[in-house]
């Protein structure tokens, strides 16, 4: 298979930065365009080598899934924090990934 050098460059910038939306990752390679970097986030989805973490409606990011933490998102600010819930199967369930929101320290002062 011919290497892609945009898809080993998103997974560098994922492997440096946790959690990047499609808008940052296109801003952190310069010569490539949006519908390449989209495409190339899809194909890296199919291939489970990226996690898409659902901030709200509008907001998506993506990480490596080689990350094995779960997220707290903060309803107010939009903070997200990494955090580690043990994952036991929920009424037969098997639990990939856990995302928990409420509202962070700062927030709840
Ligand atoms: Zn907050
Ligand atoms: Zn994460």
């Amino acid at each position: 298979m011919r290497t892609n050098i945009h898809k080993e460059q998103i997974m560098k910038l994922l492997k440096k930065k946790h959690l990047l939306s499609i808008a940052q990752i296109h801003k952190a390679l310069p010569d490539a365009d949006y519908s390449t970097v989209f495409r190339n986030v899809e194909q890296l989805l199919k291939a489970k080598e990226i996690k898409r973490v659902v901030v709200d409606n509008k907001s998506v990011v993506y990480e490596s899934s080689h990350e094995s933490h779960d997220h707290f998102i903060c309803n107010d600010c939009g903070l997200i924090e990494s955090i580690d819930i043990p994952h036991v199967s929920i009424q037969g369930r098997k639990v990939d990934d856990v995302t928990v929101r409420g509202m962070c320290d700062e927030c709840s002062k």
